[in-house]
């Protein structure tokens, strides 16, 4: 269950208080490539390492054809994330080959549910960084369910804690005002890493205080 009465109010809120930068428009190489090295906060952290492994390896293409002895050589070296740095290696590949151009050419026409499903048959590619990709790169209509997302959307109340992304994804998006996607996206990771982080939420300097189940011990934060 969804309760929506609590997505409405934080939408209500955020539209007054927390405003959204515009979404970059990016090349969807690029974008899904900055989602890979950074999954948290793409849209910033991500370009940063992007720009370091493209500026260490000169060109995409020279990285295709890297030794999988001198891709470890080159994270160590540039403190890159290795696994991840191995999945680009995939999209690479990927892209080279064919999956990529055509892949990427014939996404427009493809559902959120199909493209999800293409790029989860990348390695190293799971739902979360697909939904992300569709959501930022793509601007497709869903809220893509991070970690942080995940967290206040459970710790508030609106989405049971027991329940798994995938359910989670098919019980929110339809709930969602339209036009709403990236911007309560933006906002909710914000408010992640400004009051709702991981070990000491600032609970008493939340505005959500007042509506959240975590803090007021209530529904599936219930002590008993
Ligand atoms: S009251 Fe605390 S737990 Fe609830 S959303 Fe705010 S910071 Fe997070």
């Amino acid at each position: 269950m969804v309760r929506q009465d609590k997505i409405t109010f934080l939408v209500s809120y955020f539209h007054w208080h927390v405003p959204v930068p515009r979404p970059q428009i990016v090349d969807p190489l690029d974008g899904l490539i900055q989602i890979v090295l950074d999954p948290v906060d793409p849209l910033i952290a991500g370009s940063e390492k992007r720009d370091l492994l493209l500026q260490s390896v000169g060109a995409w293409s020279n990285l295709t054809t890297m030794s999988v002895e001198s891709l470890t050589a080159l994270c160590q070296v540039e403190h890159l994330p290795h696994k991840r740095v191995q999945t680009v290696h995939r999209i690479l590949n990927w892209w080279e080959t064919g999956g990529g151009i055509k892949g990427f050419a014939a996404i427009n026409h493809l559902s959120n549910h199909h493209l999800i499903a293409r790029l989860c048959h990348i390695p190293g590619i799971g739902r979360t960084t697909a939904t992300l990709f569709l959501a930022l790169i793509l601007k497709r209509d869903l809220l893509p369910i991070t970690r942080p997302i995940h967290r206040v959307l459970t710790r508030v109340g609106i989405v049971s804690r027991h329940a798994t992304e995938k359910h989670l994804a098919d019980q929110l998006n339809p709930v969602i005002p339209c036009e709403r996607y990236f911007a309560l996206y933006w906002q909710l990771l914000h408010h992640s890493q400004q009051y709702c982080t991981v070990r000491t939420p600032l609970c008493t300097e939340c505005p959500f205080a007042e509506h959240c189940d975590k803090y007021r011990h209530k529904n599936d934060w219930c002590p008993i």
